[in-house]
């Protein structure tokens, strides 16, 4: 995700995007697969297909549930999951740490 630019008003209406949506359980899918598209840093969230719609999960407080948002078409999705990944991303620096991903394996602490 290094490439995302942050120059435009885009970003940021991509963000309220996010936050109008509303994190609802996930329901498993009898006798179908949830495809992962792709996971975010730290497995915070990843980007799910089922049955031609697209959608975000996130793990839910119980272990080994999922809640899910932006539900629908691709572009609608990926754009719910770009922008938690940047609300993600924004977090960390906020704490002040390296994005896990990019730390060294195997460094000496
Ligand atoms: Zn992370």
């Amino acid at each position: 995700m290094g490439v995302m630019t942050d120059v435009s008003g885009r970003s940021r209406s991509a963000v309220s995007v996010a936050a109008d949506f509303a994190w609802v359980p996930h329901v498993p899918p009898g006798g179908d697969v949830v495809r992962v598209r792709h996971t975010a840093c730290c497995g915070a969230f990843e980007l799910a297909s089922l049955g031609g719609q697209y959608f975000v999960l996130r793990p839910a407080e119980v272990p080994g549930e999922y809640e899910e948002i932006a539900r629908g078409r691709y572009i609608v999705a990926v754009t719910a999951y770009v922008a938690l990944l940047k609300q993600h991303h924004a977090e960390h620096q906020g704490r002040g740490q390296v994005r896990k991903h990019d730390e060294p394996l195997g460094h000496p602490i």
